[in-house]
């Protein structure tokens, strides 16, 4: 089995937005900003390859919204999904299992397209999309706070194009890929924990986004249940620590993974690295 990043483009967000309470003074010593106080952040996506299978966790912000809306987030970069399946030799057809962590815009919107008929068709035609009955239930009758993230177009098409599948516990989705549940950004997140080699790599998602919110103030003002995302890291923080896990940033522009050890002031970042770097390819 095999994992590889497929970056999809990078975007740009408030900075104090994506640190919650924490102070500018002291967020941006480990995340930089620009004169405009918006911090760069990627769409890194997983691709794993075992065998036939070819599991894509997460699809970037894709590109059908209008630029206005893509206006708000600053999109740059070179990198879409295609190009990054592309230098690997694979298409969007190769892809047989989709795994959305949440259905957030910027985790989701690559999984649906407009065809050439401007109608809404799932994007990778042979794929099997799959995320949390507790996240797809919240997504379809958002609460009014993650109502702008949930956008009808990423999601409805799933359904009407029977493609979807649920689940509402943590198991083991496929061979070596378990799926844990974690609320607080949203209810039913995925994080999906891929054991290479018997090395464990966890997919963080939206529960740490980066490097800088390892520590435990570190908390988007997106979340909805800010308390709720404390008790969960505790939560992460104790199996990645028991498993070793290497944690996967699908956000932090800078870092693409990192081990964990702990120090006198909580658990933070030993060393980062990238998934090329670690499984030494060129
Ligand atoms: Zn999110």
């Amino acid at each position: 089995m095999e994992i590889y990043a497929i970056e999809t483009g990078n975007f740009k967000l408030d900075g104090g937005a994506m640190f919650g309470v924490v102070p500018k003074v002291m967020w941006q010593k480990v995340y930089p900003a620009d004169e405009n106080n918006l911090c760069s952040w990627a769409m890194r996506c997983l691709l794993v390859v075992d065998g036939d299978r070819k599991v894509l966790i997460d699809t970037g912000v894709g590109n059908k919204q209008s630029d206005k809306f893509f206006g708000h987030y600053y999109l740059y970069g070179d990198s879409t999904l295609e190009k990054s399946l592309g230098k690997l030799g694979f298409s969007v057809d190769d892809i047989t299992d989709v795994l959305l962590t949440h259905l957030h815009f910027d985790h989701c919107g690559g999984s649906i397209k407009y065809n050439v008929n401007k109608e809404l068709v799932p994007a990778f035609p042979n794929a099997t999309f799959h995320t949390s009955k507790q996240q797809w239930d919240w997504a379809t009758k958002p609460n009014r706070r993650e109502s702008a993230s949930f956008l009808k177009e990423n999601i409805l098409p799933l359904l009407e194009h029977k493609k979807l599948h649920l689940f509402d516990n943590e198991h083991e989705l496929f061979p070596n890929i378990f799926v844990k549940l974690f609320n607080g950004h949203t209810d039913g997140q995925v994080i999906p924990v891929i054991t290479v080699n018997e090395q464990a790599f966890a997919f963080t998602a939206d529960l740490f986004p980066s490097t800088a919110h390892l520590p435990m103030p570190y908390i988007m003002s997106y979340d909805t249940r800010p308390l709720v995302t404390l008790e969960d890291r505790k939560r992460f923080f104790k199996d990645a620590m028991e498993n070793n896990y290497i944690l996967f940033f699908e956000h932090d522009l800078y870092n693409e993974c990192c081990t964990l050890h702990e120090t006198e002031k909580g658990i933070r970042a030993k060393n980062t690295f990238t998934l090329d770097e670690y499984f030494k390819r060129s």
